[in-house]
């Protein structure tokens, strides 16, 4: 893993004790003296973590934190605030200001190593979310972050995996109001309520008489459900090869024992406040992406998806020599009932076709709107004979049942012409096929309407 770590520290000596450790860890080292020029640098480069002293002149850490967390620009790289020892009150400020995490001077080398390594991580996952947000075009990256992100202040559910009763019961009142607290005893029911559930992190004791907490932890990053659940071992003192092993395996954060109350409150708050983020960012990638290829009226396809997806089935069928058919519907004198019935009465109609042509497809096939009033339908593995029928079946049950407008329980008669072509030749293009169902359905049109037209080759 190699990662851009920026080092801001006003005494030369401290910047280069941490810059000769992350160097030997081959990560890449930037370094500021002051807040102006650490704000700076993360505004212009690539950094992934920043390793902030609390005590500079000038303007001092927690406003340097504060400064990052408030522009969007910054707000996602990870802060690690770097406190002296001991100094509780620093740890609440520097929360407030919105650090990810603390270090204590002197600085331990698997604490900075393991929350150096663990922030980077996260970061990733956060700058891919950022790319595919800013790659989906029709939305900035300004915009999606500046979008209101959910509350921080909710109360996190939180699942305890700890077999030990004593241990439980110090857990429970560190964070008695503070989160919604699930314990389980045993390890494997601990796996499955944490799949079950929808937690915000778990707490992993390493303590189990014959389980392997390590074990746990893997299977919690190997399934789905909970890929993306933050975890926090409670180990034991000696226990940092087991932390390391753990730390490699993707839990998030670590405590030994015995816990300090604030520091459990502090590392949970923060891994949930993380999870929120990613979680919204990637709901909103998920949103703008389905938006992008969605039709708004209808929820079916739009053409867009169509143009890319029809290449991929196309190319497939050729490939695997599989047939492929495709049907264009358009609404006969669909114009009239814009003019009798409002284009709202119209807009009900087209909702209405298109949940009845949805219906009348298979799971496979894909329904799209290509324009206005007209749709068409992919049919994977379907021949000329079997789309011709499907087409004529979809035209039948239009003409048959009525479309209800508006809302006083008004219904119309509405029929539709169809073209359908088929792949037939090696030397077949998409455009080919197209054209031909477009030919197809012009003739179903000028025969009269209410009709469906197959073209052969
Ligand atoms: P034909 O039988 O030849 O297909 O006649 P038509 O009236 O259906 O065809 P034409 O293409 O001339 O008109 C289509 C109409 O569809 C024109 C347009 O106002 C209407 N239309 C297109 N999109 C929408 C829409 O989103 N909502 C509504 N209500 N009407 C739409
Ligand atoms: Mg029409
Ligand atoms: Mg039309």
């Amino acid at each position: 893993m190699t990662a851009r770590i920026l080092v801001v520290d006003d005494i030369p000596a401290n910047v280069k004790l941490l810059e000769v450790r992350l160097l030997a860890e081959y990560f890449e080292v930037l370094t500021a003296s002051n807040g102006e020029d650490a704000i700076e640098t993360c505004e212009n480069g690539k950094v992934d973590v920043v390793l902030l002293d609390v005590m500079m002149p000038g303007m001092d850490g927690f406003e340097v934190c504060r400064r990052l967390k408030a522009d969007p620009a910054t707000a996602h790289i990870p802060v690690v605030m770097i406190t002296a020892l001991g100094e509780v009150a620093d740890r609440v400020n520097g929360l407030e200001a919105g650090a990810d995490d603390f270090l204590t001077k002197p600085v331990n080398d698997l604490q900075l190593m393991t929350r150096v390594k663990s922030l980077v991580r996260l970061k990733m996952l956060t700058d891919e979310l950022r790319l595919r947000a800013a790659t989906t075009r029709n939305i900035g990256i300004e915009e999606l972050l500046s979008r209101r992100f959910p509350e921080d202040d909710l109360t996190p559910k939180v699942l305890l995996i700890d077999e030990r009763p004593s241990s439980c019961d110090t857990i429970r009142r560190f964070l008695a109001g503070k989160a919604e607290l699930d314990i389980v005893n045993d390890p494997q029911a601990g796996f499955f309520q944490a799949a079950e559930e929808a937690y915000e992190c778990v707490l992993i004791s390493t303590g189990f008489a014959d389980h392997d907490p390590l074990r746990l932890c893997s299977q919690l990053r190997s399934i789905d459900r909970t890929r993306f659940l933050p975890i926090i071992l409670l180990a034991d003192l000696g226990d940092e090869n087991r932390i390391i092993r753990g730390l490699e395996l993707g839990v998030n954060d670590y405590l030994v024992r015995p816990i300090d109350e604030h520091e459990l409150t502090a590392r949970l708050r923060t891994q949930v406040k993380r999870k929120r983020y990613n979680d919204h960012l990637r709901a909103s990638v998920t949103q703008t992406i389905e938006m992008a290829v969605t039709d708004g009226l209808t929820g079916l396809h739009n053409r867009r998806y169509l143009d890319s997806h029809l290449r991929t089935l196309f190319d497939r069928a050729v490939s695997r020599r599989r047939p492929l058919s495709v049907l264009i519907l358009d609404l006969d004198r669909f114009k009239s009932i814009n003019d009798t019935h409002g284009h709202d009465g119209g807009d009900d109609v087209l909702r209405e076709f298109a949940g009845r042509l949805r219906k009348n497809v298979r799971g496979i096939d894909l329904a799209c709107r290509y324009g206005g009033e007209e749709f068409v339908v992919v049919m994977p593995d379907t021949e000329a004979s079997i789309a011709e029928r499907v087409a004529e079946r979809i035209r039948a049950e239009i003409e048959r049942n009525p479309f209800a407008v508006g809302k006083e329980g008004l219904t119309i008669g509405l029929t539709i012409s169809v073209g359908v072509s088929s792949v037939l030749r090696k030397r077949d293009t998409v455009e080919d096929l197209m054209k031909r169902a477009d030919l197809a359905l012009y003739e179903a049109k000028s025969g009269g309407r209410n009709r469906v037209v197959a073209k052969a080759a």
